[in-house]
């Protein structure tokens, strides 16, 4: 707007229609928040089947046709006019909404934007349904129609044929279509006794069939492993705790996939999908002695809570919802991944490729595997090499030496590595990036206790929160942990976690200072015992992205090292 200070501007109230595109924006951030919307209508209307068809993402065309309940031909311009919705009657049916939509905005929005055609056939087949065409907000037909087949089907051209300037926001094609695929599959996901068809561009076409009511997890397994999914290794793990009445279910495959458009993480709460970034931090965390650091695998977890101990963000485009008691809900789903862990743990390793029997080796095998194994026995060494390059396209542990030098491999390379010097390259460089990115701790699930007497420690809790380890002092001798940053792998977090501790008690310093803590670590460090192979190769793999980090901790073993060991 061109700022005129010499004359007083004139206050107007806005024509319908801006305000309606206006409104638009609210709705129709994206195709993805649109096809959420028009999804809930059709399953508002007590469909049973419905059929997506998505044009260039559907910024093109975006087509929607369901069996459900249908308009009569009198309600249907009412349909797209705002604040019209047929859910809402009285002020007291707020609390009682059965239904997803009721604020009569998103046929409305669409229409003030996009070209669209809309036909509808109440369940009465004699009655009288209708057809219209509106665009960009001007109603162009309006006429009886006739279906043999109950139900809507709404076509929607130029989704931003009004408003051009919203255009300019959509995102790259892959993650519009990233984005479509999340919530299509969502609804999928959430219900399984609908059938989805789902056609893109002229060309593939994926169809859900409906799933019988006991059989929910078909429809888990149809999305997992649909024909689009590259990976066929279709095994799903299912595991469930409950209390009181709450419930967690989850769904999860053991396999982790490298390419993150073919990763699925779907979180519901009473069916409803919802994204929660700590929630997703916690199951990366808890998988993590299964699941490859940077590459995890699918799941769905099903959480059930007493309605009105959960709160919906009401916004339309938000897919956000608030625990009054998220405690429980962290504690249900730490308890039955790990049991899921637990009960797997013997599964044979063509199963368990990152689980392979060598993540749990015992200190005597680790022992065993020493040089002098490696010199006189080759066949050992090739019977446990195997199981570690099934996954690991660069690094592996061949053996260690003693419990702090470990043999490693990397690109057709050797290396001997110091284990302690390892964890705390890793450790300070991962708190420098957690720093600078501005990272959110990973809240933890079962807050950890420390025996720390209170003192001078206290007056670090600020600093140490800065870093992402969040404490709170639970009485004069305990304090307990709260968060974590998610690099910090859980096997090895107490030990650092009071490395770091003891770190501000005997520094002056309010600050991280990175050198002088990794020198710290590599002095305090030692939990040999719970660090597990599997993690020490995701750290590993780690180091090996950072030339400063492996010169730091890894020397190559080339033959004039090993000759002059030799001599
Ligand atoms: P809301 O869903 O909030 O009521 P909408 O703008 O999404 O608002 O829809 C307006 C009205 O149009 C709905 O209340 C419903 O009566 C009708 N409607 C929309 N989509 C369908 C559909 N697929 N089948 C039957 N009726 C529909
Ligand atoms: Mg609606």
């Amino acid at each position: 707007m061109n700022k005129d200070y010499n004359s007083t501007p004139k206050i107007e109230i806005l024509p319908e229609h801006i305000i309606d595109q206006i409104k638009a924006g609210e709705v129709l951030e994206r195709p993805a928040s649109l096809i959420k919307e028009l999804i809930e209508n059709s399953l508002d209307a007590g469909s049973t089947e419905i059929c997506i068809h998505l044009v260039e993402n559907g910024l093109d065309l975006l087509s929607i046709e369901d069996n459900g309940h249908g308009m009569r031909f009198e309600s249907l311009p009412f349909a797209f006019v705002r604040h019209a919705t047929s859910k809402l009657r009285t002020y007291e049916d707020l609390f009682h909404l059965q239904s997803f939509g009721f604020r009569g905005e998103a046929l409305a929005s669409v229409a003030s934007s996009a070209r669209l055609t809309c036909t509808s056939q109440p369940v009465d087949l004699k009655e009288s349904g209708g057809k219209i065409i509106i665009n960009g907000g001007a109603q162009e037909l309006l006429i009886p129609y006739h279906s043999g087949n109950q139900g809507t089907s709404l076509y929607i051209k130029d989704l931003f044929y009004n408003t051009p300037a919203r255009l300019k926001f959509i995102k790259s094609k892959a993650s519009e279509r990233s984005a479509l695929k999340k919530m299509l599959y969502a609804f999928a996901l959430s219900n399984p006794q609908t059938l989805f068809s789902i056609k893109w561009d002229e060309k593939e076409k994926e169809i859900f069939k409906p799933v019988l009511d006991n059989e929910t997890s078909k429809r888990i397994e149809q999305v997992f492993f649909s024909k689009f999914s590259k990976e066929k290794n279709n095994h799903i793990w299912n595991t469930t705790e409950s209390y009181l009445n709450y419930k967690v279910e989850i769904y999860f495959t053991p396999e982790t996939y490298s390419t993150p458009q073919y990763r699925h993480h779907y979180l519901f709460a009473n069916n409803r999908f919802f994204q929660d970034k700590s929630l997703h931090l916690s199951i990366l965390r808890t998988l993590e002695p299964i699941w490859r650091l940077n590459e995890n695998g699918h799941y769905v977890v099903k959480i059930t809570v007493p309605p009105h101990e959960m709160d919906v963000n009401v916004h339309p485009n938000k897919t956000q919802i608030k625990f009054l008691k998220s405690d429980i809900i962290y504690s249900l789903l730490v308890t039955a991944l790990r049991n899921a862990l637990k009960l797997h743990k013997n599964e044979p390793s063509s199963l368990l490729p990152a689980m392979a029997p060598n993540s749990f080796f015992s200190r005597e095998e680790n022992q065993s595997l020493n040089l002098i194994n490696m010199n006189s026995n080759q066949n050992e060494l090739e019977f446990h090499e195997p199981t570690f390059a099934i996954k690991s396209s660069s690094s592996s542990i061949l053996g260690f030496i003693s419990e702090s030098i470990v043999i490693v491999t990397f690109e057709q390379k050797l290396y001997l590595g110091d284990v302690k010097k390892i964890i705390a390259s890793y450790i300070s460089f991962g708190l420098e990036e957690f720093i600078k990115n501005g990272d959110p701790p990973g809240p933890l699930l079962i807050s950890e206790p420390f025996k720390i007497f209170q003192g001078k420690i206290d007056s670090h809790f600020d600093d140490l929160k800065n870093i992402g380890f969040e404490f709170d002092r639970l009485n004069s001798d305990v304090i307990v942990l709260r968060t974590l940053p998610s690099f910090v792998p859980q096997n090895i977090s107490r030990d650092i976690t009071l490395c770091l501790l003891e770190y501000f008690k005997q520094n002056k310093t309010s600050q991280c200072d990175s050198l002088l803590l990794k020198k710290f670590i590599e002095i305090n460090w030692n939990s040999f015992n719970s660090l597990s192979t599997h993690t020490l190769e995701n750290v590993l793999k780690n180091i090996f992205t950072h030339d400063n980090l492996r010169n730091y901790s890894l020397v190559l073993l080339e033959e004039k090292n090993v000759r002059a060991l030799l001599k």
